[in-house]
């Protein structure tokens, strides 16, 4: 089975780099905070171009720690898509945050800039783009209302590492931005990781508070903080990972034009081009039927998102809201497998399902 993601066949690419890495920390006798998450936090940093990364425990608490690091204040509304990982809305509620959810664009999937500009009404609002599928939500669109209107950006980034908008990679343009590094995500870890980036050395400062009990001299808290730390084996593979990132998007992107090209005189609708894909997504008026026909043929597709935020039982409003083109996209969209490690004979194997499960249901 050619599964849609495989975050062992990572670790195998660079099984020896890695295992190097966590005998190295194991040999160290340090294991949170120290040596390596300080050389990661640096690496990832210049990396993404700006001047503060501080890690945390996952890309959940990195919204969150970023959001609170960013918005001091609390209680208004942060505005930000249904179509997204629960987890971008879930972190917004635990920073005590009023969610405002809006549609996406139809061909692009992110944040709909004209949505944007109908509910960004009151001063003091933020806003959450999802750079989703590694696609670049319409950053200069965004940050022009944000900017016009007052209203703080906190970009999720948590799909897109390494996505470059107009010259800038994703994670530089808002006040803060929020990585995850799960396992599956285009710089994954081998367990949870996440990580706020930010040039504003006041919103790292307070991040970095928040992320361990307020300390910044040990056992003095000097604000309310719990814990979310990036421990030094997750960062020492990371440090690996991200040695390797910008070869693995570019071989997204030509597994991404060979599924272009081989699908071009089908009946679907392809992605949007110019991200890095950490999904390709397509689709399809029958998508359940062609999700089975393709597994059976060794093809495993997955469909993410099934239900958008705005209506799952935890989120959803009484009566509930509508968002017509993020429904419309949760009932057709299909993920093919998309991950650096598929061999050429994958790719040609899920190219060949794809065309004739299409061609069967036309
Ligand atoms: C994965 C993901 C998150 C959450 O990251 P975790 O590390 O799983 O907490 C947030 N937003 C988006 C868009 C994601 O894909």
């Amino acid at each position: 089975m050619i599964l849609p993601a495989s975050p062992g066949a990572s670790y195998r690419a660079h099984k020896q780099e890695i295992d190097e890495a966590v005998r190295r920390v194991n040999e160290s006798g340090w294991y949170i905070l120290g040596p390596e998450v300080e050389a990661f936090e640096a690496e990832f940093a210049a990396y993404i171009g700006v001047k503060h990364c501080v890690s945390v425990a996952n890309g959940t608490d990195a919204i969150r720690i970023a959001v609170l690091a960013a918005l001091p204040f609390r209680g208004a509304e942060g505005i930000t898509v249904s179509m997204s990982a629960t987890a971008t809305v879930a972190a917004l509620v635990e920073a005590d945050w009023q969610p405002i959810m809006v549609d996406i664009d139809p061909h692009e999937y992110t944040l709909d800039p004209a949505a944007l500009d109908s509910a960004l009404t009151a001063p003091g609002m933020f806003v959450t783009p999802v750079h989703l599928y590694g696609q670049p939500a319409r950053m200069d669109a965004i940050m022009k209302l944000a900017d016009e209107r007052s209203a703080i950006v906190i970009e999720d980034c948590a799909q897109a590492h390494g996505a470059v908008f107009g010259g800038k990679r994703v994670g530089s343009f808002g006040a803060a931005a929020a990585f995850s590094f799960y396992p599956t995500k285009n710089l994954g870890a081998l367990g949870d990781g996440g990580a706020i980036v930010t040039d504003s050395d006041e919103i790292a400062g307070r991040a970095r508070l928040s992320r361990m009990y307020g300390w910044r001299e040990r056992y003095i808290s000097e604000t309310h903080g719990g814990n979310s730390r990036l421990d030094e084996l997750q960062a020492a593979v990371l440090r690996v990972k991200l040695r390797h990132l910008d070869s693995d998007n570019a071989r997204r992107i030509r597994i991404a034009e060979t599924y272009n090209a081989a699908f071009a005189d089908l009946d679907l609708t392809l992605p949007p081009t110019g991200g890095v894909y950490h999904q390709y997504t397509i689709r399809h008026p029958r998508r359940d039927l062609l999700r089975s026909r393709l597994a059976e043929r060794g093809v495993s597709a997955a469909v993410l998102y099934p239900v958008p935020i705005h209506l799952q039982p935890a989120y959803a409003d009484d009566p509930p809201l509508s968002l017509p083109v993020t429904e419309a996209f949760c009932r057709d969209l299909l993920c093919l497998p998309m991950y650096p490690e598929l061999t050429d004979g994958e790719v040609n194997a899920v190219c060949e399902a794809v065309r004739e499960c299409v061609r069967e249901l036309r």
